[in-house]
């Protein structure tokens, strides 16, 4: 029709930029597939809407209860997915520096003490997390602070400004680590683009 609807936005790099500590098919089917998916789900699910389709996704998820019932779980499962995934590609890259520099640096040292502190968090918060989920670094009342998610589920929805975020569910390691969770999140770190969350950092403060 001639409605706006949401696109799954272009990988920003080769599927397999990320290898090894990402595979090419992970990342293959992980974008195309289950990103592909929830976008398909949100326009179908906003099908009815016209007025909802003019919004933004942050808009969507910052006021789900704005959201008719009928679709409000649809919105907020496959809105979600859309709003974390696209999120995700963004904030990882091949090659970049290996630890953030700069205002982030310092604000990451004054709250956890040092790098390995937030990681160690991030990952502690990833492995807690059962079933399926997410991992966050967030900014919440001016604070940077580290909180996890369940399913699709998303920071902006509570208030909160995701800086970083690492997808904890099956479908984002299991060919390559399998039930190793914690490999995965050891890994990931390699892949972070600290440019892009410095970014996202600079933005929300
Ligand atoms: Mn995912």
């Amino acid at each position: 029709g001639d409605m706006p609807e949401f696109t799954l936005p272009p990988l920003p790099y080769p599927f397999d930029a990320l290898e090894p500590h990402i595979d090419a098919r992970t990342m293959e089917i992980h974008h195309d597939r289950h990103h592909g998916t929830y976008v398909t789900n949100l326009n179908n699910a906003l099908k009815e809407y016209p007025d909802l389709q003019n919004r933004t996704i942050e808009d969507l998820l910052r006021n789900l209860n704005s959201i008719p019932e009928a679709i409000r779980t649809a919105v907020r499962n496959n809105g979600g997915g859309h709003y974390n995934h696209t999120l995700f590609w963004e904030i990882m890259r091949p090659g970049g520096p290996a630890a953030p520099s700069g205002a982030l640096a310092d604000a990451i040292n004054a709250t956890f003490g040092n790098l390995d502190n937030l990681k160690a968090a991030v990952k502690d918060a990833g492995l807690k997390r059962f079933g399926s989920g997410w991992s966050w670094l967030v900014l919440a009342n001016g604070q940077l602070q580290v909180v996890s998610t369940p399913n699709q589920d998303t920071p902006i929805m509570e208030g909160q400004i995701p800086i970083l975020g690492v997808d904890v569910w099956e479908h984002a390691y299991y060919l390559k680590y399998q039930w190793r969770r914690a490999d995965y999140l050891d890994a990931w770190w390699n892949v972070v683009n600290w440019d892009e969350v410095a970014k996202r950092f600079a933005a929300a403060r």
